[in-house]
């Protein structure tokens, strides 16, 4: 509040006063007041509905999938608001490509030191990374080539002008810690993209490698080796192959088996490790082949992302957009599960309850009797737990240009254990957002903190970050920890509960006994973001420097944006 304004001041200075003071205000009185929309119990029916046995999990392409997705769309249509897929409609169909190993041969790792096999399952998983019938690899080289990393704004680049052609890669997880020297490097402890194995096996294949092969840690992949395995289980899904560069096969060895290949060459992986941690490293040809084949059976399927929109207000904004973001998926009805048990992943926080939340942030912003100036979209995706799939392509083919986008804000996942003093956002010092979030949780007097779990990598595995590869900046909220009247450590211990029993397993269902006073808060929180964002005169930027900043800068010259 200006200061100026606690002095008594003559009545029209009063009003002039106020009339600014409304003007800072985080988001408008009638904004601030159609947050009442969003209750409890709202968010608890549709939860309720999309977690039930009727939906069978809500597996990519099934029959609860398409029950999902016109749940969703009659929810919005009842609203009142608009269909918002690009070229009209309410859904965006959303191709994917099944695939699933049926071949089991081990891979043989030789030199002439020796040969090992990689059984898979055991201490090796490899799944196929093309779209075919088979994948080989036939006597491939191995190099040992570090983090696999090039980060210019590091002056990084642990590849150098090796030639990778036809190569395997035996790649660390992860990224440089960052030293007493260099604390910042990679962000420190944080896990960047870099870090990510989806980037590994994607610098692969842009270096013209066959194949890589991650070498496991639990620390440096943050879950244990069975998570890797669980990988081979059952169908996975891709978007149809658009001719970007893709490795024959995506492969895991445990530590032991990635010890014994290099050893193979004659080498000690744990100096070569150490190597790595420098800006000198070089890749490192081990001498050593490996030759492996893949059977794969392939479906063409589809699902959909259901998209909502409120026209923006303002004829000169309404072509610009804030987006919000929700998966609908979950895993299905599992294969093979135990006689007796309950084979369906109802995904009830995974993430029937961001759907719940952003159901509930679209009828809040249906209730306004004017729309905020720039248009908002509400958008439902499918096929997160493959790879963020059905985000990927609504920001590949999106109804706004990625440059008109002012921002993303996607919940996955929401609290269930009461009212908390934070909240949370991941990517907390990536953008501008951060002091929009802040402003809009102090008017419900709580405090912004960043991840809790920063070497998760949490900012890169939900849809927010599909579309901050296109340049567009993110929120990705979640819950607090620090609950309101328990005692400290309470929320986190929920927290980790959750992840430890039910977190993508059948287990995760509705619950009579959950507290969403939390919840509420957080959501309504979510609305206002979204209302301050569509009304401000300028688009949210991200950090200078930032990972994503380059890429928005030309999306946004490319769109013709003032910025
Ligand atoms: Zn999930």
């Amino acid at each position: 509040m200006p200061k100026a304004s606690r002095i008594l001041l003559p009545g029209f200075l009063a009003i002039a006063a106020f009339a600014a003071q409304a003007q800072d205000a985080p988001v408008t009185p009638a904004q601030k007041s159609a947050a009442k929309e969003i209750t409890s119990e709202l968010i608890r029916s549709h939860i309720r509905f999309l977690a039930s046995d009727l939906l069978e999990g809500r597996g990519p392409a099934t029959r609860g999938d398409q029950l999902a997705e016109a749940y969703i769309q009659s929810q919005l249509e009842g609203l009142g608001l608009g269909p918002g897929a690009p070229g009209g409609g309410w859904i965006q169909k959303v191709p994917l490509v099944g695939i699933r190993l049926t071949s089991s041969e081990p891979a043989i790792f030789k030199s002439g030191r020796g040969a090992l096999s990689g059984a898979l399952g055991e201490n090796f998983v490899a799944v196929s990374g093309v779209q075919k019938p088979e994948s080989r690899i036939d006597a491939a080289e191995i190099v040992f080539v570090g983090y696999g990393i090039v980060a210019p704004e590091y002056r990084w680049d642990d590849y150098k002008d090796a030639d990778l052609d036809g190569k395997v890669l035996l790649v660390m997880n992860n990224d440089p810690d960052g030293s007493p020297q260099e604390p910042n490097l990679f962000a420190g402890k944080t896990r960047l993209w870099y870090g990510r194995w989806d980037y590994k096996y994607l610098m692969a294949a842009k270096k013209g490698a066959v194949g890589a092969i991650i070498i496991h840690t639990t620390p440096s992949a943050g879950y244990p080796w069975q998570v890797v395995q669980s990988t081979l289980a059952g169908e996975r899904f891709e978007l149809p192959d658009d001719g970007a560069p893709r490795v024959a096969a995506k492969m895991w060895a445990t530590e032991a088996l990635a010890k014994g290949i290099v050893e193979l060459g004659g080498r000690d992986l744990d100096s070569l490790r150490a190597s790595a941690e420098n800006r000198s490293f070089k890749p490192v040809p081990l001498g050593v082949t490996v030759s492996l084949a893949l059977t794969n059976a392939i479906g063409r399927k589809e699902s959909g992302n259901v998209i909502g929109v409120l026209r923006g207000s303002d004829p000169k904004r309404a072509g610009e957009a804030v987006i919000y973001t929700a998966h609908h998926d979950h895993f299905g009805i599992q294969p093979g599960a135990r006689p007796g048990s309950d084979p369906i992943y109802h995904g009830a926080l995974d993430n029937a309850s961001g759907v719940a939340a952003i159901l509930s942030v679209a009828k809040a912003f249906a209730s306004l009797r004017v729309a905020p100036a720039r248009s908002t979209y509400f958008a439902f995706v499918a096929g997160e737990e493959q790879g963020l799939l059905g985000s990927e392509y609504l920001a590949k083919h999106s109804p706004v240009p990625a440059g008109r986008i002012a921002a993303d804000i996607n919940i996955d996942g929401i609290g269930w254990f009461g009212r908390t003093r934070d909240v949370v956002l991941i990517g907390l010092g990536k953008s501008s957002l951060d002091g929009d979030v802040k402003a809009v949780a102090a008017m419900q007097g709580r405090r912004v903190e960043g991840d809790q779990f920063p070497d998760r990598g949490t900012f890169y595995r939900s849809d927010q970050f599909s579309f901050a590869r296109v340049g567009v900046p993110a929120a990705y909220l979640k819950k607090g920890t620090d609950v309101i009247g328990k005692p400290p450590g309470f929320g986190r211990e929920q927290e980790e509960n959750y992840e430890k029993t039910d977190y993508h397993q059948p287990t995760d269902t509705f619950r009579e006994t959950w507290d969403f006073s939390g919840a509420v808060e957080d959501v309504q929180l979510a609305f206002w973001l979204g209302c301050r964002l569509a009304d401000a005169p300028e688009l949210p930027r991200w950090s200078r420097g930032d990972e994503f900043e380059a890429t928005r800068l030309k999306a946004v010259r490319e769109a013709g944006v003032p910025y």
